[in-house]
């Protein structure tokens, strides 16, 4: 029997195809690179913004437009549109985020005990998605209450899954020959504070790397308020990878405070220097959304500025889509689309010019990469692409096939996408 699994939005959902995926391998199935060789198809849909709820939407008609008649979603978008979900054609089951860690015994009718026995051979999911980094959920749901946050009200509230939990999913990888691990969550930081008592992402980090030898650990996107400067001295362990995603959503204060976020522009710059005192190549990446209720010319100034200010490795734009249920979809001052679009524009403008800037210096140093993905070449050779430790893409043609092997790699050139190497 064969599988297929399409997924829509954030590394905590590529995450669950994994966990999803090993699963269904532990009871005989392989896993399909499309819908149409598949005889189950899973969507792990997302309605973070309106675009993705109609990408989930779109995935989830072509599979039924092609004939399938077992395709069984779940995640945020068929979480709050359950209904519509399940009107789709071939859809056999919308499984809610609640239930989501139960989805391959739901689906295959087995004891969710009788998973995970053995650890199997770590394979990267076949399709756009190949990747030997393994994700890991850490921890769901949010108690913040972002004003323009659809995912806190599908995710429901914050849950963390045990330490010893997380050892030994992070145990199974090792022993599958894995190389790093993303620790991922709605809220990453948050990870623990529901314990009784609580306790901190840190304590967890701890943890990792004083009970596993992984070669790398990294962390997926982490609120900057749930950072204590300390918690950065645990990078005095080369393991942890010096890369930070720190979605700032807006550098104007008023703005800010308009999305009810617990950034403040003082402890984003604090941290962010910090990390850069402790290691100098570190990345930091962001996420913003521009055309927020009532941004006006001088507060889009005010993003510009902190952006040019804090000096982004990257950055992802999102034009501001109203979710319906949050807060911000009451707000008044809707910005005109035209304004959105040439906001969205150079805001991407400026952060390519910051990714080029961060990348071009490495070119000539030596680094360590690990190689995810490749094809093979008409001329037999491999094209690879990896990445530093701290997130640099990396390119590179070699004889040999590298994947899941972390190589000291020359820079050679810069493209202004990727860095072109050679693995010595
Ligand atoms: S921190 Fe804010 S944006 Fe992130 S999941 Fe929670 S409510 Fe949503």
């Amino acid at each position: 029997m064969k599988v297929f699994f399409d997924t829509v939005g954030c590394r905590l959902n590529q995450a669950e195809i994994e966990r999803f995926a090993s699963q269904f391998r532990s009871q005989g199935y392989e896993i399909t690179a499309s819908h149409e060789e598949a005889d189950i198809v899973v969507v792990n849909t997302c309605s973070v913004t309106a675009a993705a709820a109609a990408d989930s939407r779109s995935k989830i008609r072509s599979a039924g437009k092609d004939g399938q008649t077992k395709i069984i979603v779940t995640g945020c978008w068929s979480d709050l549109e359950p209904e519509a979900a399940a009107s789709l054609p071939g859809v056999i089951r919308v499984v809610p985020n609640k239930l989501k860690d139960t989805l391959p015994a739901i689906a295959l009718g087995v004891d969710p005990a009788l998973f995970d026995l053995e650890p199997l051979k770590r394979e990267p999911l076949p399709g756009i998605h190949a990747r030997t980094r393994a994700f890991l959920k850490v921890q769901d749901g949010c108690d913040n209450h972002c004003t323009f946050c659809v995912t806190r009200i599908a995710r429901g509230k914050a849950q963390s899954v045990s330490a010893d939990e997380v050892l030994r999913q992070i145990r199974a990888v090792a022993l599958a020959d894995g190389k790093e691990i993303v620790l991922t969550g709605v809220n990453l930081g948050a990870w623990g504070l529901d314990f009784n008592p609580p306790a901190h992402l840190g304590d967890l980090m701890a943890k990792l790397l004083a009970e596993t030898d992984l070669p790398r650990i990294r962390l997926s996107s982490l609120e900057s308020w749930n950072i204590p400067i300390s918690f950065l001295n645990l990078w005095a362990d080369s393991r942890l990878c010096p890369h930070f995603h720190l979605p700032l959503q807006s550098g104007s204060t008023s703005v800010l405070k308009r999305m009810a976020r617990r950034t403040t522009l003082a402890e984003f710059r604090a941290l962010t220097s910090q990390a850069r005192m402790i290691n100098p190549d570190f990345a930091i990446t962001t996420d913003v959304i521009v055309g927020f209720p009532g941004e006006t010319d001088a507060e889009f100034q005010e993003t510009v500025d902190f952006i040019c200010e804090i000096g982004f490795a990257g950055g992802h734009v999102f034009p501001y889509s109203s979710s319906p249920g949050t807060p911000a979809a009451k707000m008044n001052g809707t910005v005109h689309g035209r304004i959105v679009k040439e906001r969205a524009r150079i805001l991407r403008d400026l952060f390519q010019q910051q990714k080029e800037d961060f990348y071009r210096p490495f070119v000539g140093r030596e680094m360590d990469v690990l190689w995810e993905n490749g094809q093979v070449l008409p001329n037999g050779h491999w094209e690879l692409h990896g990445l530093t430790g701290n997130y640099l893409s990396v390119r590179t043609e070699s004889s040999a096939r590298l994947q899941n092997t972390i190589t000291r790699t020359r820079m050679e050139n810069f493209d202004g996408v990727t860095l072109i190497g050679t693995a010595l």
